[in-house]
């Protein structure tokens, strides 16, 4: 185990520069907070998860999958150094594992492992949630994970990689420590993992009517920004620019919650009204993906409650479905 004194913080990071794409929270000119390199603002690893998903470190937003010209048809090339993506809680690795295993299952996603091969995952847990808070440790699940208690970050590596990057620092006693941070953590109230559960089984035995989605549906203004904050969103479409001589095709996120998603050339839809796609929202990640990979896609990270406008994020559904079937 290794210990990062407070004052040595911005100093590790900056000495992994010259090898890696260092991205960690950093805390923006207007407050905010966001993953950024140390060029764009001082390190931000206490406040808890991020507004927006890591996971677009490696699946963007949009991002071209080749051009082609008269002289035939180019790939986009890896990145030139490494990602190192700092700054992820528990629940955000648990999310990024899920893709990976999504976008591994065959045929594998060549982009997203462009940037995800070889990229160095540091996992946050203690005492830097929110205001403070105590995260659980996550015990895995990346390279090397930040402990934070009231004394300091106690490093521990769970890769050969995360050992080499932290092998200058100094060796810490520190086993007492994280035993006390487990054992509290042991006693924190896990009742929206509860609810989870029961959310994904009243819908595997198919409790929960058509009004349900209805009325839910109902409430959604397709602002689509559940879909754009998800870590476990993979959904995308595929576009065509041409520039002179130069075609190129791009894939950008796709929203579950848009009129058009599902939209067919004959135009017939599927998911033709919100209740249909609302239902749709929360079912494929409490039941169907359950069912195809054998686990729920929704880690409780609280983005999509967080920023649907409308209150009708995923956990907030779930207990109303709880609550009334
Ligand atoms: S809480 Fe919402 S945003 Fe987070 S993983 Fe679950 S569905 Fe996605
Ligand atoms: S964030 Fe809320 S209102 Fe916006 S699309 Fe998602 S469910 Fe609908």
């Amino acid at each position: 185990m290794k210990l990062l004194t407070f004052h040595r913080l911005m100093g590790f990071f900056a000495s992994l520069e010259e090898e890696w794409d260092v991205r960690l929270p950093i805390r923006l000119p207007d407050g905010s907070r966001a993953l950024g390199s140390l060029a764009d603002g001082p390190p931000s690893l206490q406040g808890g998860p991020l507004p927006a998903k890591p996971t677009a470190l490696f699946f963007p937003q949009e991002e071209p999958l080749f051009t082609a010209t008269d002289q035939g048809m180019h790939s986009p090339s890896p990145p030139d150094r490494p990602l190192l993506v700092a700054g992820l809680p528990p629940r955000d690795l648990a999310c990024l594992g899920f893709m990976d295993r999504f976008f591994s299952a065959p045929p594998r996603d060549d982009l997203y492992f462009n940037r995800r091969q070889g990229a160095l995952i540091v996992g946050l847990s203690g005492r830097c949630g929110p205001g403070g808070a105590l995260l659980p440790l996550a015990g895995g699940g990346c390279d090397l994970e930040m402990v934070l208690d009231e004394c300091g970050w106690l490093l521990l590596p769970y890769s050969q990689e995360g050992a080499r990057v932290t092998a200058e620092l100094p060796e810490g006693d520190g086993e007492e420590r994280v035993a006390r941070l487990r054992e509290e953590a042991a006693l924190l109230d896990d009742s929206d993992q509860r609810l989870l559960r029961r959310a994904a089984e009243l819908l595997r035995l198919e409790r929960v009517p058509d009004s349900f989605w209805a009325e839910i549906g109902d409430r959604c203004i397709a602002c689509t920004g559940c879909n754009l904050v998800c870590p476990t969103c993979s959904c995308f479409g595929i576009k065509d620019w041409r520039f002179s001589e130069v075609v190129e095709r791009n894939r950008l996120w796709d929203s579950c919650q848009l009129e058009g998603f599902m939209r067919e050339a004959s135009g017939h839809n599927p998911l033709g009204s919100e209740a249909l796609r609302t239902r749709r929202r929360i079912h494929h990640k409490l039941a169907a993906d359950r069912e195809k990979w054998g686990e729920i896609s929704c880690f409780l990270c609280g983005r999509c409650d967080a920023v649907c406008p409308t209150g009708i994020g995923i956990v907030a559904v779930m207990r109303e479905m709880v609550a009334r079937f």
